[in-house]
């Protein structure tokens, strides 16, 4: 499939916004849904629509095949080993803390490290702030460079043989650059420690396979993959999630209950319980679908090349200030223009159709190393054009005279 026909995928991208054509460039928030997945949705709710597992009734067994065939095409999607190393969560957010609360605290102990980066997203911070004041182990940052980074010298540094956990963003939303994970990962291993990577900004711009990375967990979410809201994945090593206990106990995840005990099902059902997000995963495999058909290799040259042609653009504009290191961003530019407040830029852009986010990202520690309190952010994805960008970047000119 041809990038350039893919506009027409996304019905909400046709209509105006104070009269202008609307430019979409808040996808790193989240993104805008294909037709085929609205209308894989909308498929299962006018002909499949059940509960599944339970039934054996037409339909429940209709629901059951496509929810479980969505597990299936997530597992090839990662290339993982098989698919019942995939856990159907509601997000990033849930899949982090499911390892935090369930492996984390089992794991850790008084003298034990968590490490983290002050790059973070609160989504993989706050659970292990969490654990650690729970199980008395020390959060442990690598130290952030000047521009927001950390070098690979400071990750040797900082993991040590009483590292049990290392949980890193895979590519940051602030800086949107990669970090090296798999090297980290060969790190955190050489200590006898895990890693948990938080893939929710880099599943949808690049090939992501979990064995090459040898990572233990992976976390991202659907809604930032052209999927529906409120479904996530937690990829995880078969032999690590056999270990850990469930942390949500009641219907779809037991085996036996008597009276005073019960017995869970097999992976990945244990951490199932209740009803699952059955339309949402069913959504998150055909937004597979979707990308694959255009190819992740694709989607990452475009969303890099677009990235840095708005970057060049924006080096032009006198007062724009930029974050993070000049190569390497996925998708992804953080700015700050001048002394406008992020938000009365991005309400002003707003009136011209542009759809930016502005405050600080989830990723508060970082904006204090960078001494913002809040920066604006355009994010890009895989139907955004140069033309998107060159409305932008004339409506942040109109902007800075208007603030003049
Ligand atoms: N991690 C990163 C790097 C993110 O960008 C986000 C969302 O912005 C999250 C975690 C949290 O994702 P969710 O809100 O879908 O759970």
């Amino acid at each position: 499939m041809k990038l350039i026909n893919i506009r027409k995928q996304f019905p909400i991208l046709n209509q105006e916004i104070y009269g202008h054509p609307l430019v979409y460039l808040d996808n790193a928030a989240s993104t805008q849904k294909p037709l085929q997945v609205i209308e894989s949705l909308q498929q299962y709710y006018e002909q499949d629509n059940a509960n599944v597992h339970r039934g054996v009734h037409t339909l429940s067994s209709r629901a059951t095949d496509a929810y479980e065939g969505a597990r299936k095409k997530v597992a090839n999607f990662l290339n993982a080993k098989t698919e019942k190393e995939v856990t159907f969560t509601r997000g990033t957010t849930s899949s982090i803390n499911l390892v935090a609360s369930s492996y984390a605290r089992a794991v850790c102990n008084e003298g034990d490290e968590i490490v983290i980066s002050a790059m973070e997203h609160h989504s993989n911070l706050l659970p292990w702030q969490q654990v650690a004041k729970a199980t008395k182990a020390k959060l442990k940052y690598i130290p952030l460079q000047n521009d927001g980074t950390f070098s690979i010298g400071d990750v040797e540094k900082t993991i040590t043989d009483h590292t049990k956990i290392v949980a890193i963003s895979h590519v940051s939303n602030v800086l949107g650059i990669a970090n090296p994970v798999k090297q980290i990962a060969a790190i955190a291993h050489k200590h006898g420690a895990i890693i948990i990577v938080d893939g929710a900004q880099s599943v949808p711009h690049m090939k992501v396979d979990v064995q090459d990375l040898n990572c233990d967990f992976y976390a991202f979410s659907g809604h930032k993959m052209c999927g529906p809201t409120g479904i996530g994945v937690l990829y995880g090593k078969k032999q690590l999630l056999e270990q850990m206990e469930p942390i949500e106990f009641g219907g779809e995840m037991i085996n036996h209950v008597d009276l005073y005990d019960a017995s869970w099902k097999e992976l990945p059902w244990k951490f199932e319980g209740g009803t699952p997000i059955i339309a949402g995963a069913i959504g998150l495999g055909t937004a597979i679908d979707f990308l694959k058909a255009i190819g992740l290799d694709t989607i990452e040259k475009h969303d890099k090349q677009l990235t840095s042609y708005a970057v060049e653009r924006m080096k032009q504009i006198e007062d724009v200030r930029m974050y993070g290191p000049d190569d390497g961003r996925f998708g992804l530019v953080t700015f700050n223009l001048g002394k406008v407040h992020p938000h009365d830029l991005a309400t002003v852009l707003d009136t011209y159709g542009i759809a930016i986010r502005a405050g600080h990202h989830c990723c508060q520690p970082l904006m204090l190393h960078f001494e913002a309190s809040a920066t604006a952010r355009a994010s890009f994805y895989l139907y955004n054009t140069e033309e998107d960008v060159d409305r932008f970047i004339l409506a942040l000119e109109k902007t800075k005279e208007f603030f003049k």
